[in-house]
């Protein structure tokens, strides 16, 4: 195959994200209304949508089940399975804990709410974000089918492990059902390289729904609070992930970020990091060399807990809220926002907008009223999308880490040159 084909995926996926922005921008300024509304931004582009989120949706509970049982079995011992627990939690923990740290900082600095008279014009109705203690318990499933169902990530984790200890530990009597369960490991996988096909399609179809409907005037009256925001995002993903792939791992960053393009690509357009679960995980292994066993511990786990650029909306949010309500938090307050945003990360599920629900949590817990949150909704869908690419960037950088510290990486992988085989993926 010539050069000319070596990206053509990435490309025509990228091309399709580029088209649909046109589009609906051109969508909104000529507005959105009459046939225009019901047969195109409500009709095909909501459909299309629609039908390539479910596609992707329909994957992760056998990908995610499948892969970490087999993941699980072919670790040697069962202590591994706890040291490559606590080293994966431990880096989701700080890697948020600086994205937070970070966002607090910036905002302390830039002041994006200083002096401006907004008046919540939305009132906002909090949902009820679930009680930390609730999350704990609940991970482990009183019945395993009815998770699996359910897609409740966590507990489908837990029990997969566990299935997968038990699986490695009955020897010869397992053996033919781990053979079933690597065969239809690599089905699902070959299921995921068919779907990635139609990307270029559907994120066409999703950015330009987002665009048509959202425009960029709800951006003005926020625009320090949505740039610094962005600002902050960019600078963790960008400057800390690299800087930790340096210098923990020894990981050429730039290496990683050639390897890792198409993925954004997806998060930024589902903005649902488990909706791209399938896509990091295929990367991961495919491109950057992890083992299937650490990629299908840390990449559905990270999907699940690890919301950095979550945390770091909720930090910029939890000052500009203050400082707009004209409420001074003391140094143990910020604090507390570290430490209950960190924890909240954990709760948020990895789809589209439960970043602002957690955050009523975070306000709460520094006294800032939760009605704050009317003042951002408007622009919370196109933040939602950049943070997701945050969010699923960092849970493959920690994926690469944990691999690299136990040499569970193919560096002749990672830094492979991009082959040809590679349009078939992303
Ligand atoms: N959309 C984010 C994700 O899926 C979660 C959020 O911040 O709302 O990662």
């Amino acid at each position: 195959m010539n050069k000319k084909h070596t990206h053509t995926l990435t490309f025509r996926i990228i091309a399709g994200m580029a088209l649909g922005l046109l589009l609906g921008i051109l969508l909104n300024s000529i507005g959105v209304s009459g046939w225009v509304d019901t047969w195109l931004v409500n009709g095909i582009l909501d459909v299309g949508g629609r039908i390539f989120i479910s596609l992707l949706k329909l994957l992760v509970v056998p990908l995610v089940f499948v892969s970490l049982v087999v993941g699980t079995a072919s670790l040697e011992d069962v202590g591994k399975v706890g040291r490559l627990g606590v080293k994966t939690l431990a880096l989701y923990l700080s890697t948020t804990a600086i994205a937070i740290i970070l966002a607090i900082s910036m905002g302390v600095l830039v002041q994006p709410g200083k002096g401006l008279d907004l008046v919540a014009n939305q009132t906002y109705e909090p949902k009820a974000a679930p009680p930390l203690s609730d999350i704990f318990v609940n991970i482990i499933p009183s019945n395993p089918i009815r998770a699996l169902a359910d897609g409740e990530m966590l507990q489908i984790i837990f029990f997969a492990i566990f299935f997968g200890i038990a699986l490695a530990m009955s020897k010869k009597k397992g053996e033919r059902l781990l053979h079933l369960f690597q065969d239809l490991d690599h089905i699902i996988m070959q299921m995921v390289m068919i779907l990635i096909q139609f990307a270029p399609y559907g994120v066409f179809f999703l950015i330009a729904k987002v665009f048509a409907q959202q425009g960029f005037s709800a951006v003005l009256p926020l625009a320090k609070y949505f740039f610094l925001t962005l600002a902050v995002l960019i600078l963790h993903w960008l400057v800390v992930y690299p800087t930790l792939l340096k210098l923990i791992a020894g990981l050429n960053p730039f290496t990683f970020f050639r390897k890792f393009k198409g993925v954004p690509v997806f998060a930024f357009s589902t903005s649902s990091s488990n909706a791209t679960i399938p896509v990091t995980l295929e990367n991961v292994i495919t491109k950057l060399g992890v083992s299937n066993s650490v990629a299908s511990f840390t990449v559905p786990l990270g999907a699940t807990i690890n919301m950095d650029g979550t945390a770091i909306m909720q930090g910029v949010a939890t000052v500009f809220i203050a400082q707009v309500y004209n409420v001074d938090i003391s140094l143990s307050g910020y604090a507390m926002v570290v430490i209950t945003a960190t924890l909240a990360s954990i709760g948020t599920a990895g789809v589209p907008g439960v970043g602002l629900i957690t955050l009523a949590m975070v306000l709460r817990q520094v006294n800032l009223p939760v009605e704050g949150i009317a003042l951002i909704i408007g622009v919370d869908r196109l933040l939602d999308m950049a943070r997701t690419v945050v969010n699923v960037t960092g849970d493959a950088t920690v994926s690469c880490i944990v691999a690299k510290s136990e040499g569970q990486i193919d560096l002749g992988i990672y830094n492979s040159p991009i082959k040809s085989s590679d349009t078939e993926t992303v």
